[in-house]
């Protein structure tokens, strides 16, 4: 996989258009503006591919993209943004009560946290619907271009804590604008969806 087939496939707001056939999903989550969409785009090496930015109302839409015909980058809906109405929260979480009620739909959970900070408690209860879901589950420290070298390890450290991740879940130092771990994000992902 070199992900140099790209193709946007749809978008779902409700269970009838959740895509389950059979075809391995890396699933990406974070909160909104952690730089999922750029960490898709460094990983497509496309510029405008995932839309950069928070954009109202299209906050409650999961969008699917084929990689080289072999299997489905699923982009969840970002969450914790501030401007966010009620209305569009509730319509967030019910989505994602649904999406992780189906069996079988996650092959791989990648959820992407700021390596600058700790995480968040949407952080956490994202990374608990991951563990609960029978999925393999990697953590993205993205924008670890930010972070001074001296304090890489204790924010590492930090997030694995604050997360209670398990010393099995790899956490990968990310950074969309300069590469760094992209050849290591891509292993990971070859690694769990077995193509
Ligand atoms: P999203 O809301 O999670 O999709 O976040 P975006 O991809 O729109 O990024 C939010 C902001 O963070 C934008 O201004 C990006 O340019 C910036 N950003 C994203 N990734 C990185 C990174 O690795 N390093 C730095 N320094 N900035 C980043």
């Amino acid at each position: 996989m070199n992900f140099t087939k790209v193709e946007f496939i749809k978008s779902a707001a409700s269970p009838k258009d959740f895509i389950y056939d059979g075809l391995p999903q890396a699933v990406f989550a974070g909160r909104s503006n952690v730089g999922k969409s750029s960490v898709i785009n460094s990983l497509v090496r496309r510029k405008n591919f995932a839309r950069v930015g928070s954009q109202p109302g299209k906050t409650s839409q999961i969008n699917y993209f084929l990689i080289d015909s072999k299997a489905y980058l699923t982009d969840l809906p970002g969450y914790g943004y501030a401007k966010v109405s009620k209305a569009e929260r509730d319509r967030w979480g019910k989505l994602m009560e649904n999406y992780f009620s189906q069996n079988g739909l996650i092959t791989l959970g990648v959820m992407i946290v700021d390596a600058r900070h700790k995480p968040t408690n949407d952080d956490i209860l994202m990374a608990n619907w991951f563990k609960e879901a029978d999925c393999r589950f990697i953590i993205v420290a993205n924008k670890i271009d930010k972070v001074k070298k001296s304090a890489i390890n204790e924010n590492a450290a930090v997030i694995r804590e604050t997360l209670a991740l398990s010393d099995t879940t790899p956490l990968i130092l990310y950074s969309a604008v300069t590469g760094t771990g992209r050849g290591e994000l891509i292993a990971a992902i070859e690694n769990a969806l077995v193509i």
